[in-house]
């Protein structure tokens, strides 16, 4: 079978150092493991409209912030289809068939969308399709039979979801769907990166980011503004590492030879935190320290984002070829699907000639 690779992001503002760990690192690796046969990159800009509906205007703006940052950290597209979901509209097709396979109380028990809405103060008045997005994304998934999905944590129940419509579609209609898998990053850090402020996760809806296109001086602020442990008042005092988001940044970002490079004095992170837990430790000196490491590896991202804005027609090209390639697989898939639930009435030579067979032996 073939490995197929897809994933997106919505275009609802640009993309931050949590998209970076929670998937985007991970799918350029994978572009240049060459050990896949397809890679669909997608811009969920019809997913954003579902809580969006009434600002337009901003996903429309942030397309080609997306763009941008997908092409700076180093997605090329030689070798993956970059897209824009709503310029497929196959995807919205196999959505209205998948519904059916799907109960209202199934969708109300997923975990993330529960957790979004709270979020949104959706409560009492929840857009339909806000709420029907997890079957959106098992379209976007199964229309390109992909085998692996690069994301963070909150994405497991729509992967879970897919695979239930999955096997329900090849149950019921006949094998067509491929049934995907979830690739979660290896460190548990990164699964879901908190925001600056502690917060639970870093979003682009809680302002709590880090962007991989701010400069400098703007992550440097962000950084030393971050939130740590509220109990380590004075550089004496024994400090904690559990839900103090410096060291969960350290644990993401930071290397063995970061050490060497801008803090000589520890031989690695462990005797870092050590340090940190004993007392005598300042949150300066670790944020002075996670600063160099985040800006280190920011850099040359910012760098090629500065290239890449010098031309955005061609960008927007870029994405218009995509978006061709992409509809090409995504028919195929769906015409597939057609014919399994019997919907292809005028391509069905039996049936017609079934049914006239069978009204002229009535007379
Ligand atoms: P929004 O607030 O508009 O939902 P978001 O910041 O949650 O935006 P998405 O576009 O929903 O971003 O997520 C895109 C991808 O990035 C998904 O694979 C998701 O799992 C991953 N991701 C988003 N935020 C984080 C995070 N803080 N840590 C790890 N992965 C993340
Ligand atoms: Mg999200």
């Amino acid at each position: 079978m073939k490995k197929i690779i897809l994933s997106g992001d919505r275009p609802t503002g640009r993309l931050h150092v949590g998209h970076y760990v929670g998937s985007l690192k991970r799918r350029v690796e994978l572009q240049n493991s060459g050990t896949f046969d397809k890679i669909y990159i997608m811009i969920a800009d019809a997913q954003a409209l579902t809580d969006n509906a009434s600002n337009p205007e901003k996903i429309r703006q942030n397309i080609i912030e997306v763009a941008l940052d997908y092409l700076s950290i180093g997605l090329d597209p030689e070798k993956c289809t970059i897209f824009i979901q709503s310029q497929i509209p196959e995807l919205c097709e196999l959505s209205f068939y998948y519904m059916n396979l799907v109960t209202v109380s199934r969708l109300q028990r997923n975990p993330t969308v529960k957790t979004e809405i709270q979020m949104r103060n959706f409560e009492t008045s929840i857009p339909v399709g806000f709420f029907t997005y997890p079957i959106s994304q098992a379209s976007d998934i199964t229309a390109f039979k992909a085998t692996t999905v690069p994301a963070g944590e909150d994405q497991e129940p729509m992967l879970e979801q897919t695979r239930e419509i999955v096997r329900r579609f090849n149950a019921t209609y006949g094998e067509v769907l491929v049934e995907p898998e979830i690739l979660l990053p290896d460190n548990s850090a990164c699964l879901r990166l908190p925001g600056t402020d502690g917060k639970a996760k870093m979003s682009k809806s809680l302002g709590n980011c880090i962007y991989l296109s701010d400069d400098a001086e703007e992550v440097r602020k962000r950084i030393m503004t971050m939130f740590t442990d509220p109990g380590h008042l004075r550089v004496e005092d024994p400090g904690k590492i559990e839900g103090n988001t410096v060291f969960t940044y350290l644990d993401a970002f930071c290397r063995p030879e970061h050490f060497a490079a801008y803090l000589p004095d520890y031989p690695n992170l462990d005797e870092l935190k050590a340090h940190y837990r004993r007392g005598g430790l300042g949150d300066v000196k670790v944020k002075k320290f996670l600063n160099s490491v985040l800006q280190e590896e920011l850099e040359p991202i910012r760098a090629r984002r500065k290239e890449f804005e010098q031309d955005i027609p061609e960008i927007y090209r870029i994405l218009k070829r995509g978006c061709e390639a992409a509809r090409e697989v995504a028919a195929s898939t769906l015409s597939d699907v057609r014919k399994a639930m019997r919907i292809d009435y005028f391509d069905d030579a039996e049936l017609i000639a079934g049914q006239a067979e069978s009204f002229k032996k009535k007379g």
